[in-house]
Order: C-alpha cells, then sequence, then structure tokens
C-alpha cells in the first residue's frame, strides 16, 4: 500500500540550492518543508569538493566544501527542515511527487515542489572522443568520488578543460600525489578566475595548452596516452597519460524535470524559469545549476533563498506559472538566465547571467526594436558566465514582444 502525505513543500535535491530554499521557508514561518535527496547523505557536489572556496558569497567567508556542505546541512535541520536522504523523486504529475527510498514507494502531495536536482558534466560517450576506450577517463564528479572512496587515482593526468572546475581537479590530483601533464581548452585562455593560470604553472605545475583539443584517447585496456592537436595549426602531439579527467561541459539533471512536461529552456537545457523560479506549472519551481549551469555554490545558494522569499510571499493566494516574455539570445551568447522576463519577478538586484563563446565587452537587450538597457561587461572571457543587473530589464513591456540579449566585443 503506497502511503500519501501532503507536507507544504518538497524540495528535491539536497544540494546548496535546496538546502538554502528550504531554510528560508522556514525562517519565514513556512511549516511542513522537506528536501529529499537520492545520495546517502545531504550536501550535494560541495560534499565531494575537499578544498577552499565555497561560501564567499552566501557565507562571507571561504570553507571547504565538505565544511560548507554540513553548516548548510545543519541550519536547515536546527530550523525544522525534514531532511531525508537515500530518497530518489521518480516521478512528478497531477501536483503529487512520487518517491523511491529504504521503505518503498511514497506519494506525497505538497503544494509547491521545488526542482535543485543540479548539473552534472557530460560523459566521455557525449562528447564524441575518439580512440580506444580504456580505464581511466573519467569526469571531475568520477575523479572526486574516487577519491573520497579511497580508490587509487592515475599517475600521469590529462585535464580537459581550464575552468573552476578543472583547477579543483587539478588541485585533488596533486593532493593524491598524481602530476598533471597538461590541462586542454579549445578556449584562447582559461575560463577561471584572474591569475588562475599562474597558480596552475607555478603551484599544481599544470601546463595550460589553450586552442588545443583532444583528439584521440590511446590505450585499450587503459590509457596510455593522449593526442593533442593545436587548432590553428593542426599540428598534433602525444602526451603520455594514465588518466583523463572530463571536466566542465555541464548538463542540467533535467531528467525528471522533462518527464514531468515542464516547458525547457533550449539555451540552458534546464526548465524555463523566470528570475523567481517559477516554471511553465504552477506548482513546480526550479533553481541552481538544474536552471544555469553552472556557478558558485555560494550564487545557487543566495538564489535558493531569493526563490524561497518569492515563494513563500505568494503562497498564501495560488502559486502561478511563468508567464514574462521570453528572453532569446544571439550568437556568440550561449546562454541567458531567466529565459522568462516578469518585471513582477525581478526584483533590481536580480542578476542576468549569460555565457559567451568570444571575448565581450558590452551587453545590450532590446525588445522589438526598443533598447531596453546597455551594459559593460567586466571579465567578459569566453566560456565564462557574465553577469548583468537586471535593472537593464526594469522597463520590459509584459504584454510586449520578445526580448533579445546580444554582446559586442
Ligand atoms: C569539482 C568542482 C569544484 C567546485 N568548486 C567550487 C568552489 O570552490 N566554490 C564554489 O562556490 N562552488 C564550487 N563548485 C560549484 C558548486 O559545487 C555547485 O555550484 C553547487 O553545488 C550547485 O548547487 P545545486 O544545489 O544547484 O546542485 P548540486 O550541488 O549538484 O545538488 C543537487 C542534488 O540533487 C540531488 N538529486 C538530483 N536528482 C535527484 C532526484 N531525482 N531525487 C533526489 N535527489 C536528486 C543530487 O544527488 C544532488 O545532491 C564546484 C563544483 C565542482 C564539480
Amino acid at each position: 500500500m503506497v502511503e500519501v502525505t501532503e507536507p507544504t513543500v518538497v524540495i528535491v535535491g539536497a544540494g546548496p540550492t535546496g538546502l538554502s530554499a528550504a531554510a528560508e521557508l522556514r525562517r519565514l514561518g513556512v511549516h511542513g518543508v522537506v528536501v529529499v535527496e537520492r545520495d546517502k547523505e545531504p550536501g550535494g557536489i560541495p560534499r565531494f569538493t575537499d578544498h577552499q572556496g565555497f561560501g564567499i558569497q552566501d557565507l562571507r567567508r571561504s570553507m571547504t566544501g565538505p565544511r560548507y556542505a554540513t553548516s548548510l546541512v545543519r541550519q536547515a535541520t536546527a530550523l525544522g527542515v525534514d531532511v531525508r536522504c537515500a530518497v530518489t523523486a521518480t516521478k512528478l504529475a497531477d501536483g503529487s511527487v512520487e518517491l523511491a527510498g529504504p521503505a518503498g514507494i511514497e506519494v506525497v502531495r505538497p503544494r509547491v515542489t521545488i526542482l535543485a536536482t543540479g548539473a552534472r558534466e557530460r560523459p566521455r560517450s557525449a562528447r564524441l572522443i575518439p580512440g580506444d576506450r580504456g580505464a581511466g577517463v573519467m569526469t571531475t564528479g568520477q575523479l572526486q568520488q574516487r577519491a573520497m572512496a579511497d580508490r587509487p587515482l592515475g599517475r600521469r593526468a590529462v585535464i580537459v578543460g581550464a575552468e573552476h572546475v578543472s583547477y579543483s581537479a587539478a588541485m585533488l590530483l596533486r593532493h593524491q600525489g598524481a602530476s598533471v601533464v597538461a590541462m586542454v581548452t579549445e578556449q584562447p585562455g582559461h575560463q577561471s578566475v584572474a591569475g588562475a593560470d599562474i597558480v596552475g604553472r607555478m603551484w599544481l605545475k599544470a601546463p595550460l595548452m589553450t586552442a588545443t583539443k583532444v583528439v584521440e584517447i590511446i590505450g585499450r585496456r587503459r590509457v596510455e596516452g593522449v593526442v593533442l592537436e593545436e587548432m590553428s595549426t593542426k599540428r598534433r602531439r602525444r602526451v603520455d597519460a594514465d588518466t583523463v579527467v572530463l571536466s566542465g561541459d555541464w548538463i542540467p539533471d533535467n531528467e525528471l524535470a522533462r518527464r514531468s512536461g515542464l516547458e525547457m529552456d533550449p539555451m540552458t537545457r534546464g526548465p524555463l524559469v523566470d528570475a523567481s523560479g517559477r516554471t511553465s506549472t504552477s506548482s513546480i519551481l526550479a533553481g541552481g545549476n538544474l536552471v544555469h549551469p553552472v556557478e558558485t555554490a555560494g550564487t545557487c545558494s543566495l538564489e535558493g533563498r531569493l526563490l524561497a522569499r518569492a515563494l513563500a510571499a505568494g503562497l498564501a493566494d495560488d502559486p502561478r506559472s511563468a508567464t514574462g516574455v521570453r528572453l532569446h539570445v544571439r550568437a556568440p551568447v550561449a546562454w541567458a538566465w531567466p529565459g522568462r522576463l516578469d518585471p513582477t519577478a525581478v526584483p533590481p538586484h536580480v542578476l542576468f547571467q549569460l555565457s559567451t563563446t568570444t571575448t565581450a565587452r558590452h551587453a545590450v537587450m532590446r525588445q522589438g526594436t526598443r533598447v531596453l538597457g546597455t551594459t559593460r561587461l567586466r571579465h567578459g572571457r569566453p566560456g565564462r558566465s557574465l553577469r548583468i543587473p537586471g535593472t537593464v530589464a526594469a522597463s520590459v513591456d509584459p504584454g510586449g514582444e520578445d526580448v533579445t540579449l546580444e554582446v559586442e566585443s
């Protein structure tokens, strides 16, 4: 017999977004807040990321990932949030959520469900890297899980990617006694913070190879090397390595959202949302890396709080779906968040986030031919996400045409 319970809010995913949204809802006096997490412990990705750099935006200090995760879990449980681990949300339909856990299947009927299922790196199969299929090719997430489980890592690693997480992987490998023989990116530079390449070269001893791609992985049983190609000259060379770490290239963990029929955003591949996390279905919200892969944990945590505040304010009435005008981007912008602009959803301090494939200096937002706002971009590096003050969209006409966002060099 399937038990049916009725909490007020069910949050799927106990990462920084879900835990912070839950804690904020409790602070605002909302009862019956349940967080479900498919892992056996809560905390999301930071749980596996044992280095400094977490909590800067939300807790105003730098902590290691596991300490940060523990502090978010403690905060939520101290406020009375019911955090249930080893429980997977498998289906959302007609206002109910099906949960599969150690006790079997349970169906809950919350007033609102918040999806905060995060993002994951695309595996090798999705990246179409030719070559042999020997062991030793993994994503950063898999590398972290191996390290947590004390399983041996390789001795010589090539890291594909040069964003924050790539440097995190380099740190982990060095810490475990492996050498990083190359960090390879197709972009003209790294996509991390200023000075990352210096830290990479001097401290991590990980040479950065820009405008370079991996064209082959060699090694039938175990990786023995990779073939790298300089993109401008097409010159190739082999580098000996026993490990290849695929970092970046994120895809939202969007399975549940897609299967529940939410309108999806082709830019981000997460559910289409407004800045308050409202989706195409009135009883379902979505936030964090599920809707913009990927931002820092602190950014996701602040977004979780914001989403909770917007939800708590509207919970007395019936929550409504996102209705604002659509935001489209023009190349070289890869994606922008949020994909729906609704002046009632965007407080002036909310930022748009976008990712471009070239260096960009200015962003212009237009509705039809009318310029809504122009903003100068700082750190407009390709592949790195940028922020635009929400005020540029303050004059959006909610009944008007779609809005476009483009950048100029
Ligand atoms: C290697 C690496 C290094 C990083 N370094 C930093 C750093 O130094 N500083 C920083 O601020 N950020 C860093 N980040 C980014 C940060 O970890 C993420 O931005 C943050 O964890 C995103 O939070 P989230 O809650 O949206 O998603 P996640 O943390 O991914 O949490 C989502 C949770 O949802 C659960 N889930 C998914 N589907 C279901 C389901 N159907 N049912 C139940 N549960 C489900 C998952 O198991 C997961 O626990 C790093 C990330 C990586 C990978």
